[in-house]
């Protein structure tokens, strides 16, 4: 499947993305892990990435131009991909039409999954990650805890919130989704690709994304 899917921060794109690509091999590329991998590795382009990050503003679009059309080329991406995060602007979403014409990649559809800002707020101020890079399993203070000491249950590492997760960065990378993301939602409802989701369980919603495929 080759598929973008859209959402405000706390939406569920990356559960989702990671569910669908079990189904049938495609890859999730997700440009958020992308950046924080090169922010860890002190890259030039982590370099540039951080402060961006870190306020929970978007980091420039040649930047992420740059990654995508690297990253759209390499041979993983023939069978299927889910694009988590990206895009991110009308800019970077006619950027990547004119990818896809030049790539000759032909997408599926564009998944817009709602949820209310309340359901939303709650799941990014209770969202905790596995500190391990080679890890990086998501929990929930409330619904999924790591263990009594703060430990990830798969690999033993300190679980951590992140930088860009607290209540200040979450409430202005919502103001940011608002302004220059939720406006894709009009632009692929015009190229005719979009499909909306209500995003309550991440389960729910992709047996209704396998639905839609089929048909
Ligand atoms: P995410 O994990 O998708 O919420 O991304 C974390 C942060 O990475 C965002 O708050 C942005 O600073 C940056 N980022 C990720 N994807 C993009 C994108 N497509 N365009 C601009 N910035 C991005």
């Amino acid at each position: 499947m080759k598929i973008i899917i859209l959402g405000a921060p706390g939406a569920g794109k990356g559960t989702v993305a990671k569910l669908l690509c079990g189904l049938d091999g495609s890859i999730q590329i997700s440009t958020g892990d992308i950046l924080r991998a090169a922010v860890r590795a002190g890259t030039e382009l982590g370099k540039k990435a951080k402060g961006f990050m870190d306020r929970g503003d978007l980091v420039p679009d040649t930047l992420i131009m740059d990654i995508m059309e690297a990253r759209l080329q390499e041979p993983d991406c023939e069978k299927g991909f889910i694009l988590d995060g990206f895009p991110r602007t009308i800019n970077q979403a006619e950027e990547l039409k004119d990818l896809c014409k030049k790539l000759n990649i032909k997408l599926d559809f564009v998944v817009n999954l709602e949820v209310p800002r309340d359901v939303i707020l709650d799941r990014l101020t209770t969202r905790r990650t596995c500190s391990n890079p080679e890890c990086q399993e998501i929990y929930n203070i409330k619904s999924n805890p790591p263990t009594a000491d703060g430990k990830c249950k798969k690999c033993g590492s300190a679980v951590i919130q992140r930088d860009d997760e607290t209540e200040e960065a979450i409430v202005y990378r919502l103001e940011t989704y608002n302004e220059k993301t939720a406006p894709l939602i009009g632009f692929y409802e015009n190229e005719g690709l979009l499909k909306k989701f209500a995003s309550i369980s991440s389960k729910e919603t992709v047996e209704e994304i396998k639905k839609s495929l089929k048909s």
